[in-house]
């Protein structure tokens, strides 16, 4: 590729400072839970971005990296490996430059999310297997001479450890709370950036805050976290967004002080209960997030400590909606969730709101919802 004009690329770099000026920070939401006074929980609701999730953060630092790198130029088109939500966020970004985008995703990312790319002017190409959107992206970039993204190399690096985060906007917007210095931050991980960023600003912050990896049971993270030479894992998992078939270049293992590994029936359980608990839709990874969040409350609470705990509202709901959120679908494949949100009830005291046919349903008041940003 012939350099490309440096004044296009100023300007575009500009486009997106000015982008980044125009948008506001996500909230960070607080979230009492009555059964475990003296611990509070705090969701950082990345559903606020104009792109709908964490990833419009990343597609943001993407852009940038590339352009300074002098990958892209004004007649590029770009091209990303995605499960659909950097997808959606980059497809946003590459219209605001007048750039083509073409996202490549397996055949199972939902419908809603391949409508958003469309409706942000981006292509979808669609591949069988997971681990194929790899090697079809590059081809792509090969055949259009464009710009291969690549998130899950280079989102660790694309993305400012130290300021400028979404590392340093929890830990500012925690400073006035009881507990400023949370005891833990749970997240997951897709490229494993969120992970990085958050691990690295912990370590350059000095602070006590430990983190741990949810993940989902049929990912490589947690088995590569029990045993480093596990590098690859075929197994199929319902959680996009993480949860991964390889290793990307971008997790950094060392950063990770605790792994749990959350079935995905528990994690749709949660991203359910807890939509209507707080009463703001989650994706299937923040319930993964949640389930791991509330077992490590639960350990918290018995063992009589006080403290906080922060985790990632990646996503809505409403990306699942024909999805996670449809019984039906989940019948079919064999996904079982009344168990798990029978617990998560118990856990934080809500009244079963499953119908029991045995059982006339009386008249219900709408059900309690936690206070949330008290
Ligand atoms: C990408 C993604 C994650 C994980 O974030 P990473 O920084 O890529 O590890 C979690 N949830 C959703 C919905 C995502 O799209």
């Amino acid at each position: 590729m012939t350099p490309p004009c440096r004044e296009w690329v100023n300007a575009s770099i500009r486009r997106i400072e000015m982008e980044r000026t125009r948008c506001a920070e996500t909230h960070l939401l607080k979230v009492e839970l009555p059964s475990m006074p003296g611990l509070t929980l705090y969701l950082k609701d990345e559903t606020t971005h104009l792109t709908g999730s964490l990833k419009h953060r990343l597609a943001r630092s993407l852009f940038l990296y590339a352009l300074c790198n002098g990958r892209i130029g004004p007649n590029s088109t770009v091209v990303e490996a995605s499960s659909g939500s950097t997808a959606v966020s980059e497809a946003y970004f590459a219209r605001l430059l007048g750039l083509r985008f073409v996202a490549v995703m397996p055949r199972t990312t939902t419908a809603e999310k391949q409508a958003e790319i469309v409706a942000n002017g981006g292509e979808v190409h669609l591949v069988d297997e997971p681990g194929e959107i790899y090697a079809a992206a590059i081809r792509i970039a090969d055949e259009t001479g464009g710009c291969y993204l690549d998130q899950f190399t280079f989102a660790e690096r694309a993305v400012d450890w130290r300021v400028d985060n979404i590392a340093q906007s929890i830990f500012h917007q925690m400073s006035e709370e009881e507990h400023r210095v949370p005891t833990w931050v749970v997240c997951g991980a897709g490229t494993g950036g969120t992970a990085a960023t958050i691990g690295r600003y912990i370590r350059y912050r000095g602070l006590t805050t430990r983190l741990c990896l949810a993940d989902p049971v049929e990912s490589v993270y947690h088995r590569h976290m029990a045993d480093r030479n596990v590098r690859t894992w075929r197994g199929r998992s319902v959680i996009e967004g993480i949860g991964r078939p390889q290793v990307e270049a971008s997790f950094v293992a060392d950063l990770i002080e605790r792994t749990i590994a959350v079935p995905d029936a528990a994690s749709i359980a949660a991203a359910r209960v807890m939509s209507r608990f707080i009463g703001r839709s989650c994706g299937g990874s923040t319930g993964t997030n949640l389930w791991a969040s509330l077992l490590i409350m639960q350990e918290m609470a018995a063992a009589g400590e006080r403290g906080a705990l922060v985790t990632i509202l990646c996503d809505s709901g409403e990306r699942y909606r024909s999805t996670l959120f449809e019984d039906t679908w989940l019948a079919k494949r064999k996904l079982s969730c009344a168990p798990y949100q029978r617990q998560l009830e118990a856990m934080l005291a809500v009244p079963d709101v499953s119908s029991d046919p045995a059982r006339p349903e009386p008249i219900q008041a709408p059900p309690p919802r936690a206070r949330v940003g008290g």
